[in-house]
């Protein structure tokens, strides 16, 4: 049998038996909280002295995320003195982020490369974040000749499989997602197919693709168009070509009914322009676990609430849709963590509108009666932050962390 190629060799599996036993073990020691396990054990509902909080049935780290996690600790572990890098953040968490430094794994520039890809060596480790990368840095790094540790989740490579085919097929991909998200860029670069020639268009929102829709129906100002989704599409995209045979695939963590829609308007614009949906292709690919997560909050929000802590990164993709469904049903706070809870009067909360942090009062928090409080994260989040989201609400309306431990 001949030896495998050079490059398939450089693919390390850090998942032996013994590795992550240890491994594991000290995931748990980081993320786990015993806090969080009781009160999912009760139905998720804690209740003392007036001050209740509710748990979404689903939240926090989705099995991509562990997984990712477990193999990054493994590369470690399995590699002590090697330099180990990942390309970018594992997720999009600040405290798993600066365990990961803590461990010595240094974080490399994802939107460019930098010189720093240049000076990668043989020996060293580099890791693919759950995410994944576009394939050139994957090409640099395989070029570098480094171990690479591959954490891209199987729900991510699932698009990655569609729009592949999609290009395949002469099929153009409109990618529902942020062309600036690191899995949404890691699957643009895969929708030019194999040999280069297919084509994508990212659009975020519905007045993205009612734009897109009206050019596929009637054509329009290609440079405007270029203009407008700059950064967003293929080289060479052009509208008036580019448009003829679509198929729609979605980053994995977008809002369910928003991709729904997209999907919905772009079928019934190629109806009206050719009488038939037969040069429109869909594939939803919502991962199950942001799906999970979404469904469980809307069944939280089912129950009478004073207020929402929606707890995660604040350029995590699918905790910030939590919050847009949030918003629309009750005061909704998006905190990265406990400390943003400063006090009865101030919570620290991400606008995801202003895009920027701002401090906020919250009535129901402060107040003297009896209150709900809700609290979900995103799938990017470990139990110790919820744990430590819970005592401090119980902490500010004058409960002490004793008093929950012991409920
Ligand atoms: S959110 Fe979905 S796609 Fe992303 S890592 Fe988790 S399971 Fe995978």
């Amino acid at each position: 049998m001949s030896a495998p190629p050079e490059r398939a060799r450089r693919r390390v599996n850090v998942r032996t038996p013994e590795v992550m036993e240890r491994v594991q073990a000290e995931v748990a020691r980081h993320y786990q909280s015993s806090i969080v396990e009781k009160v999912r054990a009760r139905g998720g509902v804690l209740s003392i002295d007036g001050t209740t909080i509710r748990l979404a049935k689903q939240f926090g780290f989705c099995y991509g995320v562990e997984r990712a996690i477990d193999l990054a600790y493994a590369s470690r572990r399995v590699f002590p003195d090697n330099r180990v890098f990942l390309i970018g953040e594992i997720i999009h968490n600040p405290e798993v982020n600066r365990q990961l430094e803590e461990m010595e794994i240094v974080s490399l520039p994802w939107r460019s490369m930098d010189g720093r890809y240049d000076e990668l060596a043989e020996d060293d480790v580099v890791i693919v974040p759950a995410f994944g990368a576009p394939i050139s840095f994957i090409d640099k790094v395989e070029s570098r000749g480094c171990r690479i540790v591959d954490t891209t989740c199987g729900d991510v490579m699932k698009v990655w499989r569609r729009v592949r085919g999609f290009a395949k097929e002469g099929v153009t991909s409109i990618i529902h997602g942020k062309a600036d998200h690191e899995e949404t860029r890691a699957t643009a670069s895969r929708a030019v197919g194999d040999d280069g020639s297919g084509h994508y268009l990212v659009v975020l929102t519905l007045d993205d693709i009612d734009y897109v829709c009206a050019h596929l129906e009637h054509g329009g100002d290609t440079d405007a168009f270029r203009e407008r989704f700059a950064g967003a599409m293929s080289e060479g995209f052009d509208p008036s070509l580019h448009l003829r045979r679509v198929g729609v695939a979605n980053q994995t963590t977008m809002l369910k009914s928003e991709t729904e829609e997209i999907q919905r308007r772009v079928r019934e614009a190629i109806v009206r322009r050719d009488g038939d949906d037969a040069h429109f292709s869909v594939f939803d690919t919502i991962c199950g676990a942001t799906q999970e997560r979404q469904d469980a909050l809307f069944e939280l929000l089912e129950e009478p609430l004073d207020l929402l802590l929606v707890v995660g990164g604040y350029n995590s993709s699918n905790t910030t849709h939590l919050v847009e469904i949030g918003e629309k049903e009750l005061p909704t706070f998006f905190i990265r963590s406990a400390a943003c809870l400063v006090s009865l009067e101030e919570i620290v909360h991400y606008d995801i509108h202003r895009k920027e942090e701002v401090g906020v009062y919250s009535e129901a928090l402060a107040s003297d009666r009896p209150i709900l409080v809700g609290i979900t994260a995103g799938a990017s989040c470990p139990n110790n932050l919820i744990e430590d989201t819970i005592l401090k609400v119980f902490e500010l309306r004058g409960i002490g962390a004793e008093a929950v431990r012991s409920a």
